[in-house]
């Protein structure tokens, strides 16, 4: 496995690998890596002949008061996982190369990166847009792999690539989760035991809302009030949205016959998580 550090680099050998007729998959990340992860790793290599997988915290995406700082710095156990998977090369440039003194140019996806996680972290889905239109640069991807865990990122990006006409096809592969249910995040390492056990309450409420789709409820406001009441038994938990969505416009929506994506975000502490169900389309039942 190559680790790379150097844009140029990373630029020359996805050139070479194309040369060979190679298919390049790629899946960014911020390290501090999980099973999550690496199922998009492992999709990644069903989909194209070579993976490369970033490994970059992005100043870019954290607001002033985030986490920048404290996040998880792992990248010797990262690449030995990596390793463990096949991956072919690890691109892990620096801050000072991918915003050298005097980068003005952003991508915004505008409007979409304002709603849901983008209105309780202005300028979180600029950062994100800019670093992965960068990275698809730097990498040349044919096909990128993301997580439907940060759903809201999966609708900002596919507008990016569909309006900035990008030759990079997305995929997007399923939340992991623990045995109890809840979605893997490097972040849930800062959970204490308690804070973990609240956190729950987020898959518990959208169990239910699934549960109440499929049993033939198709009103917003109802499943709305469904998943509040379940968030309601962990007082600790701090919501910051429930919603109920287009999945590619994140527009609210009243039905949800024709397919919806519920999705909340909570603090529990200073721990902000995200989680998510995706309501299938109706079928018609037969009269
Ligand atoms: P991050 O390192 O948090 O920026 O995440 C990198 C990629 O992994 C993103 O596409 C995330 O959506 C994805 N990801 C994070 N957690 C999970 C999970 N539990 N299941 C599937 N994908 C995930």
């Amino acid at each position: 496995m190559r680790i790379i550090r150097e844009i140029r680099e990373m630029q020359t050998a996805s050139r070479a690998a194309k040369l060979q007729g190679l298919t390049i998959g790629f899946v960014p990340t911020m390290g501090a890596l999980h099973e999550g992860h690496l199922s998009l790793v492992r999709r990644a290599h069903s989909e194209a002949s070579l993976v490369v997988v970033s490994i970059f915290v992005n100043p870019l995406q954290f607001g002033p008061a985030e986490d920048f700082n404290k996040y998880p710095r792992t990248l010797e156990a990262d690449c030995a996982r990596l390793e463990a998977e096949g991956v072919e090369i690890v691109f892990a440039p620096s801050s000072a190369h991918m915003y050298p003194a005097g980068a003005t140019t952003v991508v915004h996806v505008e409007g979409l990166s304002e709603k849901l996680d983008g209105s309780s972290r202005p300028g979180h889905f600029r950062g994100v847009s800019t670093v992965v239109a960068k990275l698809f640069h730097i990498v040349q991807p044919d096909c990128a792999v993301f997580g439907q865990k940060d759903a809201a990122q999966v609708a900002v990006l596919r507008r990016m690539v569909r309006d900035l006409n990008m030759d990079v096809r997305l995929v997007v592969a399923p939340i992991v989760r623990e045995a109890d249910g809840l979605a893997l995040s490097s972040r849930n390492a800062y959970l204490t035991a308690e804070q973990r056990r609240q956190a729950l309450v987020l898959h518990r409420a959208l169990v239910q809302v699934e549960a109440a789709a499929s049993s033939g409820e198709t009103r917003a406001e109802q499943l709305r009030s469904i998943a509040l009441a379940v968030l309601a038994t962990e007082p600790e938990a701090k919501l910051d949205y429930f919603e109920i969505v287009d999945p590619d416009t994140l527009d609210p929506i009243d039905d949800v016959s024709q397919g919806a994506l519920a999705a909340v975000a909570a603090g529990f502490g200073a721990t902000r998580l995200l989680d998510n169900v995706l309501l299938p389309k109706r079928q018609r039942s037969t009269p």
